[in-house]
């Protein structure tokens, strides 16, 4: 697939644009195993909205390499109530990225797309040609057309200017950083949160979004990092490349391993009331496996992980409820 050499991040200046983040933070703890000096911008000092700040900030710090991590994200619930936000600011963060990255001369850039741009209606396993050619899930069609135009953006500027600029597409992730606010968090933290709190509380049930029959897959965000920065050394092509997870769940089976581990012991209610998404979300893997990369922790482990983290935070006594 590959035509050009490995791009070495060793001895480069490394921007992680959205550090902060589940997937920045993991990518941080990825790069510390690589000589490289890290960039990052907390957002009170860089509005990645702002287009004449981030023209300045790489300007200034005059990044080699990027990886866009930052996005206005959440869950299924938080996309279809804010279509304004979901639009405009990852419309906004991807077009002064790319465009000020062109400009700079940035060596190389990774742009992070989301396995819910493809058509609700696509394939399964999900293959990267699906993109585009079906309709959207009306739930995230505002975030799925914003992550389709800086896709875009990156083949452009390929096209036009012959930048090394790539886009690839991660399953859904999850891990330490997790946005855990029930009503915009994703569908693991959600139950998470709301499990361990049940079983505080001495509550007997919980309500799950849904008919609980909806498949997905998910992958670890430190599994994930690993894949960004695998691709990002070796990877340097126009094509969309998935980031596909381990193993595929019904939302009920996901909902009973977190009860497990959690120790939740209650009752779990479906609230049809609330949509179900997607009926089934899985990857097709075959691209990135044959570049030689998969993933190593199970779902297993990763929930347990993620537990561990979430009891660390609300032991701190920390809102671990971050928002989005
Ligand atoms: P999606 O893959 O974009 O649909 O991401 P989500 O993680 O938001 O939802 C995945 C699935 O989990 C959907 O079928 C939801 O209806 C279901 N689900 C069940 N309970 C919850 C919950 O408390 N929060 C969220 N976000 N989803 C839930």
């Amino acid at each position: 697939m590959d035509v050009r050499p490995w791009y070495s991040l060793e001895g480069k200046r490394i921007w992680v644009a959205g550090h902060a983040g589940m997937v920045g933070s993991a990518l941080i703890r990825r790069l510390a195993t690589v000589r490289a000096e890290i960039l990052t911008a907390s957002r009170d000092i860089l509005d990645l909205r702002d287009q004449a700040a981030v023209h300045r900030w790489i300007g200034d710090h005059r990044p080699h390499a990027i990886f866009v991590a930052a996005a206005r994200v959440g869950g299924i619930e938080a996309n279809r109530t804010r279509p304004a936000e979901f639009l405009y600011d990852n419309v906004m963060i991807a077009a002064n990225v790319i465009h000020a990255a062109a400009e700079a001369g940035v060596e190389k850039l990774m742009f992070l797309g989301s396995s819910c741009f493809y058509p609700r209606e696509a394939d399964q396993p999900v293959r990267e040609a699906s993109m585009l050619m079906g309709a959207f899930e009306p739930t995230n069609e505002w975030y799925a057309v914003a992550k389709v135009v800086a896709v875009k953006l990156c083949q452009a500027y390929r096209r036009q200017h012959g930048k090394d600029f790539i886009a690839v597409v991660p399953t859904n992730l999850f891990g330490p950083a997790d946005n855990f606010d029930l009503s915009s968090g994703h569908v693991i933290p959600a139950l998470i949160r709301r499990m361990h709190e049940s079983k505080l509380n001495g509550l007997d049930g919980i309500a799950l979004w849904g008919t609980g029959k909806p498949l997905r897959e998910f992958l670890y965000v430190d599994d994930a990092a690993d894949a960004l920065v695998f691709l990002m050394e070796r990877y340097s092509e126009e094509a969309i490349i998935n980031v596909a997870g381990t193993e595929e769940v019904s939302i009920a089976g996901l909902a009973a391993q977190i009860a497990a581990i959690t120790g939740y012991r209650g009752q779990i209610h479906f609230d049809t009331s609330k949509p179900d998404g997607m009926p089934r979300k899985v990857l097709d893997a075959s691209r990135i496996r044959a570049l030689g990369w998969r993933p190593v922790i199970t779902l297993q482990e990763g929930l347990e992980r993620t537990y561990e983290w979430f009891r660390s935070q609300a032991s701190l006594d920390h809102p671990y409820s971050r928002g989005t």
